[in-house]
């Protein structure tokens, strides 16, 4: 069973001719609303992964909650958790050009009203993951790591987007899971420098982090795959080749699988291949959401990983 505790948004994706500058009013072309945030996309894409996934969230009472939440309703994902506060739901109005570049203003909203007291009745034990983001305050994310270290809860923590966090907390978690620019923030946050400063590559940065947290750390490369230090072994493991449409949800594809194949007892190289699977396959359709893969299309590209 995975318990996502995490953030749950609504999306209002603007096409626009040009971004606008200040005080101008630009008319839209087109107005798409897609249900959002990485918490809600994560327990998503282990639902369709295969697993049992119980999302931990929060949304307003403006019916756009709803909406936040219709697709993990629909895939089976337990809402009972999810609560409605008087804030507005999170959401993000997201402008996008005619060269696909974009501007965007996100308000977190009924997602900083989140609690680990909703956690209190989800029953931690020994057999459950824990898969955590970063976009609910850091201070419930320290409360719910410590409500899952009363078990032998495994935890995952997608750290995006990074922010300042205290080393301590970090030696509490089993799997840390960044993108290359998120190695590269935590370790100028933490002022971790490479173990061997004549090669302070990303492989060295990885070991200084897993040398300081005594955990497992993951990086995700986009085209390149992902990388991983467990247990003091380093894991290669190349991308799925594939003609990239949309890489909006890459990452919380790769987090969403990641953590369904560990909750069914895989090794992390498996995970990782997982992963790298889900993550390729979330970007040939646009979205993030409707762009997830099912566990049928995600076994039946496995043996395409050149191992
Ligand atoms: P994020 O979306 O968080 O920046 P990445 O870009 O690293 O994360 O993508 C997450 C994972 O998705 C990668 O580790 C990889 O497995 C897969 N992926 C992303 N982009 C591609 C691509 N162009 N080709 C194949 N796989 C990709």
């Amino acid at each position: 069973m995975i318990t996502v505790f995490g953030s749950l948004n609504v999306d209002y994706v603007f096409q626009v001719p040009r971004l606008p500058r200040p005080g101008q009013t630009l008319l839209a072309s087109d107005l798409i609303v897609l249900p959002g945030g990485k918490g809600g996309n994560q327990a998503l894409a282990a639902a369709k992964a295969g697993a049992r996934v119980a999302m931990v969230g929060a949304v307003g009472k403006d019916g756009l909650g709803d909406v936040a939440l219709a697709g993990l309703e629909t895939n089976g994902v337990e809402i009972s958790h999810v609560t409605q506060l008087e804030q507005p739901t999170g959401t993000a109005s997201i402008s996008v050009d005619a060269a696909g570049e974009n501007s965007i203003v996100v308000f977190a909203g009924a997602n900083h009203g989140i609690s680990h007291t909703q956690l209190e009745s989800c029953g931690f034990d020994d057999t459950a993951i824990l898969l955590l983001q970063f976009e609910i305050p850091l201070a419930e994310i320290e409360r719910a790591i410590g409500l899952a270290k009363q078990s032998a809860t495994q935890i995952v923590w997608n750290m995006a987007p990074m922010q300042p966090v205290p080393m301590n907390l970090l030696k509490k978690v089993d799997y840390l899971l960044v993108n290359e620019g998120e190695l590269d923030e935590l370790c100028s946050l933490l002022d971790l420098k490479a173990c061997d400063e004549q090669a302070p590559d990303r492989q060295a940065l990885m070991r200084t982090v897993a040398a300081h947290t005594g955990q497992s750390i993951v990086v995700t490369l986009g085209a390149a795959g992902c990388l991983a230090i467990d247990d003091n072994r380093l894991i290669e493991v190349p991308a799925l080749p594939i003609t990239p449409i949309d890489t909006v949800g890459a990452g919380d594809a790769f987090a969403g699988a990641f953590a369904a194949a560990l909750d069914q007892g895989l090794v992390i190289e498996d995970a990782l291949r997982w992963g790298n699977v889900a993550g390729a396959l979330a970007c040939l359709l646009p979205g993030a959401q409707a762009a997830l893969p099912t566990l049928t299309q995600i076994l039946e590209r496995l043996p395409d990983l050149v191992s």
